[in-house]
């Protein structure tokens, strides 16, 4: 499957291409961002090359509008789906959903929560649907991955009524918590759910997560992304008396207030940057503002592994990602200096020479250390590919109808047999036209001739074939007094032989079958519903007075096809079919 997934900001839009099949490839990523004056910065990653331009595209609109020359630009195409990176999914949303208008609906809802990550969000979505109209869209929620924690993590002790109104801890970077803790599993070579572990996002938001075997058990972030460790803008944890001290010392209203809270606190309160890169350099060059800045950064990540290694009873693994977790040693030690008490022993020399590339995960720990420390580039999008790819592939029965036609006998001719039974010269006279293109029923008919039986006016259908064949159904066969075997058309050799009588004469010929249950379909539908030519899937046929489920059916792709599942005469009555019916197609996997 391949899969586009965006994540919408408000001034910035990042995108990946995944095919996501058994293997998992990224095709190309790419990053708009700095809007201004009709155009932007654009990242491009295509082949694990890096290029970097200004752009012509000034706003989110005209950067998803770029996409498909992008992508046309490396040769892709036939995307299957769209998934969504979506901030904020509340308690609505505990696994990925296609993004319908009655799922749109319920995400604006959540608007209050997050109400600068999921209105940009949702932005990215409605301009997606307009360039991908047919495409389904998928929707990946930060918060879902946290859903399982359990209550006594996620309650505030306020007033009922505030529980009420929905006041809760949620939790945000689910996606990356996600990502490396599975990475971290892959790399300890046991499933994540006998692992405890504590994975440490530290970009420009930041957060830590108890994975209690495989689930979410706390998060440092709560009811918005401001709770927490320290962060580049966002301050982390405060005392929410800070509130009603500030409105009386300084007179600050509370809009005020948490816009600083989002926007003037965190490295970049305390060093003038949010940047830790700049932290780092002045520290070293003994700014004392921000030798405290990364004392109190290391020591609050450092006091939240320890209370999640507690309310775990103990980890098995430490994990760092995101460009802080990512790239600075010396934050990784000093977040680590201490935790010896818990088996965490970091190996400096491994903690100094870490390389990321092509999804690598080093351990970091000394010999003898109880504790696994990996570091791992977090691959959001990437989570966010396998997470559509599987919310597609779970609600395929359901979508995946087609119409399903009944053929009753007929014979297909060649030309040599049309004269032998309809006189020298004479050629096929359509009457009407069939659903496959070019197919027609003609009006001439034929008898068909067994050792015990004969079948009157069996219709011929047209154009004239290189071989005749007869398809009849297992009931036919007992009238004829014949076996015939369950072929796909075409598949003649070693047929039995049968008399066809015509107004001008008779023949007898080999071409007999019941012809096998299968599906004509088109290339575009088997690329979207993941099936190949000569696949056989099951077929849950539905609108009947008797559901019935049809297995080993054989889809066959064909450039021109309308996709459409045949069934014979017997296998209708069976079903309770008369005239036409919807199927629900099951593929194998
Ligand atoms: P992210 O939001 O994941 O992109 O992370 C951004 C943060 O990572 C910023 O605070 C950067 O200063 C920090 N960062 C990136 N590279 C380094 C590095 N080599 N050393 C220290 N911090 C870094």
């Amino acid at each position: 499957m391949r899969i586009l997934v965006f994540n919408a900001g408000s001034s910035s839009l990042k995108f990946g291409l995944y095919d996501i099949a058994g293997t998992e490839t990224l095709r190309v990523k790419g990053g708009f961002d700095r809007f201004h004056d009709g155009s932007c910065d654009l990242k491009l990653t295509v082949d694990g090359a890096h290029h970097r331009l200004r752009a012509p595209h000034g706003d989110l609109a005209a950067a998803i509008a770029a996409v498909p020359g992008i992508l046309a630009a490396q040769g892709i195409d036939g995307i299957n789906a769209i998934g969504h990176r979506i901030a904020h999914g509340g308690a609505l949303f505990d696994k990925p959903a296609v993004l319908d208008t009655s799922t749109l609906a319920r995400v604006e809802q959540l608007t209050p929560l997050a109400p600068l990550h999921n209105p940009a969000n949702l932005a990215g979505v409605a301009l997606a649907r307009q360039v991908w109209p047919d495409l389904p869209q998928v929707g990946v929620f930060d918060t879902s991955f946290h859903l399982s924690a359990p209550e006594f993590s996620t309650t505030y002790a306020v007033p009922q009524a505030w529980r009420d109104a929905g006041l809760r801890r949620f939790g945000f970077h689910g996606t990356s918590h996600k990502y490396v803790g599975l990475r971290a599993a892959e790399v300890i070579g046991q499933p994540l759910d006998r692992l405890q572990i504590v994975s440490c996002h530290l970009g420009n938001g930041a957060s830590v997560c108890a994975i209690n075997r495989g689930r979410s058990m706390d998060s440092s972030m709560g009811l918005t992304p401001l709770e927490g460790l320290v962060m580049g803008t966002r301050s982390g944890d405060v005392d929410p008396g800070a509130f009603g001290f500030l409105s009386r010392r300084l007179g600050l209203t509370i809009e005020e207030i948490e816009s600083a809270l989002y926007t003037d606190s965190g490295l970049k309160a305390l060093t003038g940057s949010p940047d830790m890169r700049d932290a780092e350099d002045r520290a070293a060059q003994g700014d004392t503002a921000a030798q405290l800045a990364i004392e109190i950064y290391a020591y609050r990540a450092r006091k939240y592994i320890g209370a999640y290694a507690a309310a775990m009873g103990g980890i098995d693994a430490l994990v760092f990602t995101g460009g802080i977790g990512e790239n600075s040693a010396s934050m990784r030690r000093r977040i680590c200096d201490g935790l010896e008490f818990m088996g965490v022993t970091l190996d400096i020399d491994r903690n100094q020479r870490v390389d990321l590339a092509d999804r690598a995960a080093p351990e970091l720990q000394s010999w003898g250390s109880r504790v696994r420390v990996i570091v791992t580039e977090t691959q959001e999008q990437l989570q966010i590919a396998r997470e559509t790819a599987t919310a597609l592939a779970v609600m395929r029965p359901a979508r995946l109808v087609l119409p399903v036609a009944v053929s009753a006998r007929h014979v297909h001719l060649c030309q040599e047999h049309v004269e032998a039974l309809f006189g020298p010269g004479a050629t096929l006279t359509p009457e009407f036209p069939l659903r496959q293109p070019g197919n027609f029923a003609a009006h001439q008919k034929v008898t068909i001739e067994g050792p015990k039986g004969a079948l009157h006016q069996v219709r011929i259908l047209g154009p004239t074939r290189s071989r005749t064949q007869i398809e009849v159904s297992r009931t036919d066969t007992f009238a004829l007094g014949v076996e015939a075997p369950v072929r796909l058309s075409g598949d003649l050799d070693a047929t039995p032989k049968i008399r066809l009588k015509g107004p001008a004469g008779s023949i007898e010929t080999d071409g007999l079958i019941i012809a096998a249950r299968h599906i004509h379909m088109h290339p575009d539908d088997a690329e979207r519903w993941g099936v190949a030519d000569r696949e056989e899937v099951e077929v849950r046929v539905t609108g009947t007075g008797r559901g019935m489920t049809f297995s080993g059916v054989i889809v066959r792709v064909q450039p021109t096809a309308f996709t459409e599942m045949h069934i014979d005469t017997d296998e209708a009555n069976a079903a309770g079919i008369s005239g036409g019916a919807e199927g629900a197609l099951i593929t194998a996997d």
